[in-house]
């Protein structure tokens, strides 16, 4: 399983940006079909690195040496990790209250699923 970003115009958010992020077995965008296997989609899509949330430990600046999806397992080495809430992308680690817990310290709006909704933009003027 691996993260990838769709970055073809037809996947662009409302704002225009081209990250449509999506977790699959193969760099296939499933919203646009993209195929990011054929060389010239191949910088369509792009394979995001998955960066797990470290809690830190007591002492600022310093991880407990395991991350929030695996506890109670030291961090193998090759995985990368972050303290920073906000920036950790791994869907795993988000679902934990480890991460939760954190991200609501920092200041980072959470949604829960049951009081979700979507904001409006607000309208843009005529020129
Ligand atoms: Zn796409
Ligand atoms: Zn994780």
């Amino acid at each position: 399983m691996g993260m990838y970003r769709c970055q073809a115009p037809q996947c662009a958010d409302r704002l225009g940006r081209l990250l449509f992020d999506f977790e699959s077995e193969v760099p296939v965008c499933p919203q646009c079909g993209t195929n990011g296997r054929i060389p010239r989609f191949a910088n369509i899509i792009i394979k995001l690195e998955t960066l797990h949330f470290e809690p830190m430990s007591h002492i600022e600046g310093i991880g407990i040496g395991e991350v929030a999806c695996t506890p109670g397992k030291p961090r193998p080495d090759l995985w990368r990790a972050t303290g920073m809430a906000s920036v950790a992308n791994c869907k795993a680690c988000k679902a934990t209250q480890v991460w939760q817990d954190a991200a609501e310290k920092s200041g980072l709006v959470t949604v829960h699923a049951e009081t979700d909704f979507v904001m409006e933009e607000p309208k843009q003027r005529e020129p």
